[in-house]
């Protein structure tokens, strides 16, 4: 029974942790769905979804960190590492911009890439600014806390100093990425070379503390419990709690296909997790974390229908129309293909809300997106 539970959400007290513990071992999932999408029309009254018009660049896949959940890296040295040239970068957003429009900052570019030693901060400066300049269209929602810490490393600068400078050449947002499962133990076994976890807060920490919003995530289904995932949201609750810096939520499972981890069994779950754990963790997501706005949909690696199904799990934005996704579909799965802007509004109708485009910020975007443009532009 839930009933005391589901009374604090109707008075919009704060969840406890062991509220939250019992909502996940609570087995009737409409009930789950239903409370945590009450929760959801509280924050967001209109019978809308909204959704951005984005792509991901991957402009490095050289990694020195190896994490063993990981499909998309390549150590350096290999002949299959990459550093994508200025031109090729700049020809991708000319891509997105001929879809998006021109309207200021409503298209993103979600960039990041592995933690390559060739590359210092000028490198990343000179990036930016160069985007920034050409693109008043784009924001900047680049670069993983993971990135940041091993930049800042390089360059021997403190964190604070390095994310205002990259802030300075034109750095937006900061993606939530690298969070993985917020626990060192975890991170111990999935990818012990990687940031720790009080290091992935404090980036976000100081970028909250610089005004620069940015975005949290949970990758999950691998080696942890469900007390790691509560732990995980709970540390999230409470750096929310300091400045509210983050915009969104995102969870996804663990994608295993031709990574070490996944390769070896005995080391990790063994199965990917099933549709009813997502909207479960979704669900109990959007009634924990009472402090952060909007949830996101995980359609490249749940699929559209599950990705449909969860916006009456408490999730009330689709993502980014993503014209580009590379480190979810090295790792064998990809829904890209089955998603242009009309599947994803076709989708969010056909749940009972309105499509309505936003930019990274969650303000509305007007601008229609120009589907013609886009063919022209690739087809080019
Ligand atoms: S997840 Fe990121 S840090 Fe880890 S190996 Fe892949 S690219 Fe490198």
């Amino acid at each position: 029974m839930i009933t005391d539970i589901a009374e604090k959400v109707y008075a919009g007290e704060r969840l406890a942790l062991d509220d939250a513990r019992r909502l996940y071992a609570h087995h009737n999932l409409a009930e789950l769905g239903m409370l945590a999408h009450w929760v959801r029309l509280q924050k967001h009254p209109d019978s809308v979804v909204t959704y951005n018009v984005g792509r991901n660049i991957n402009y490095t896949n050289v990694c020195w960190v190896k994490c063993d959940f990981c499909a998309f890296y390549r150590p350096p040295g290999s002949s299959e590492g990459y550093v994508l040239p200025n031109e090729q970068i700049f020809a991708k957003i000319d891509e997105l911009v001929a879809f998006g429009g021109d309207e200021p900052k409503s298209c993103e570019i979600l960039m990041q890439g592995g933690l390559n030693p060739k590359l210092r901060l000028d490198y990343y400066e000179q990036l930016l600014s160069a985007i920034r300049d050409r693109y008043p269209q784009v924001q900047l929602h680049c670069l993983s806390a993971t990135e940041i810490i091993y930049i800042a490393h390089l360059s021997r600068l403190p964190l604070d100093e390095t994310i205002r400078r990259l802030r300075d050449a034109g750095l937006d947002s900061i993606p939530g990425a690298g969070a993985e499962i917020l626990n060192d133990e975890v991170r111990d076994i999935i990818g012990f070379r990687k940031d720790r976890t009080e290091e992935w807060l404090e980036v976000h920490r100081v970028a909250h503390a610089l005004g620069m919003p940015t975005t949290a995530t949970m990758m999950y289904g691998h080696v942890e419990t469900v007390e790691h995932r509560l732990e995980h949201l709970d540390r999230l609750r409470q750096l929310q709690d300091e400045r509210g810096g983050f915009t969104a939520f995102i969870t996804w499972n663990f994608q295993p296909d031709h990574t070490d981890l996944g390769a070896d069994e005995s080391r990790w779950n063994g199965a990917k997790a099933t549709g009813y754990d997502h909207l479960r963790t979704v669900a109990v997501a959007r009634l924990f974390l009472d402090n952060i706005p909007s949830l996101q949909a995980s359609w490249v690696t749940q699929g559209p229908k599950i990705a449909q199904v969860s916006l009456r799990y408490g999730i009330n934005d689709f993502g980014s129309t993503m014209l580009e996704e590379n480190v979810v579909s090295a790792a064998g799965t990809s829904h890209t293909n089955e998603m242009g802007l009309d599947a994803m509004e076709r989708l969010i109708r056909d749940a009972g809300f309105a499509p309505r485009r936003r930019n990274t910020r969650y303000e509305p975007v007007a601008s229609p997106c120009r589907i013609d443009a886009l063919q022209e532009a690739v087809h080019s």
